[in-house]
């Protein structure tokens, strides 16, 4: 299959676990996540339809997204997901229109400093407590919101997550479940600016993310993987 095809099998699968949940499909927003795959097969997804692609490192994106936008018609939105050195914010805001991976105060400070625009970002929560994975642990989530969203550029749109390491389908559902009622814990205390998107799904389980609300997958391996 082509990446056109695969894009749209992707989209089909999206759909069907939405129906699943008892949830319209155009409730779950697709990001492809590109990294790795090389330019022409990126540009091949966008002038397929795809809006949103994510890379997850500033170096890789620099090169590559000055290709894709002059490979196609309609550039697409580009987000962040992977963590972010405060030292390549600066570059960082230049590439992208979204970072949905903040993962501490002090990768917010910077790019709240740096930025000239309204920034939409989200935060990276953290349910993997042993290793060295970056994020919010989620008790911490409501008064990093609260501290961040006080920032002058930024607005938190969303809470991003990675399902741990090696986590069964069972431990996956419940993480998701769990960034999800936190989530609504927080819309009902009103502590955030707006209704806070959820970032969670990859390929191997967009489909129990979406069976537990995700707004937004992010799918690399199932578009773009060779
Ligand atoms: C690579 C990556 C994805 C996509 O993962 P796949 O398993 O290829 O779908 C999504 N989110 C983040 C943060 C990633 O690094």
């Amino acid at each position: 299959m082509d990446v056109a095809e695969r894009l749209h099998a992707v989209r089909m699968s999206i759909a069907e676990a939405a129906d699943r949940a008892g949830r319209a499909p155009d409730a779950v927003k697709l990001v492809g996540v590109s990294k790795g795959a090389p330019a022409e097969r990126v540009a091949e997804a966008v002038a397929a339809g795809l809006a949103d692609v994510g890379e997850n490192r500033v170096q890789e994106a620099a090169v590559k997204i000055p290709v894709v936008e002059s490979a196609v018609a309609q550039p697409p939105r580009w987000h962040l997901v992977g963590h972010l050195q405060t030292n390549k914010a600066k570059a960082a805001l230049g590439l992208f229109d979204t970072i949905e991976s903040v993962d501490s105060i002090r990768v917010a400070e910077v790019l709240s400093r740096a930025a000239d625009r309204p920034l939409p970002v989200f935060l990276e929560v953290q349910f993997q407590r042993a290793g060295d994975r970056f994020g919010f642990e989620p008790e911490r989530v409501e008064e990093a919101l609260r501290e961040i969203d006080a920032f002058p550029h930024l607005q938190v749109v969303g809470l991003m997550t990675v399902a741990p390491l090696g986590a069964d389908p069972d431990g996956t559902r419940r993480v998701f479940r769990e960034l999800r009622e936190r989530r609504d814990r927080i819309q009902q205390a009103r502590l955030a600016q707006s209704v806070l998107e959820l970032s969670m799904g990859m390929t191997d389980d967009y489909q129990i993310a979406i069976e537990e609300g995700s707004t937004v997958v992010r799918i690399g391996r199932a578009i773009f993987a060779p």
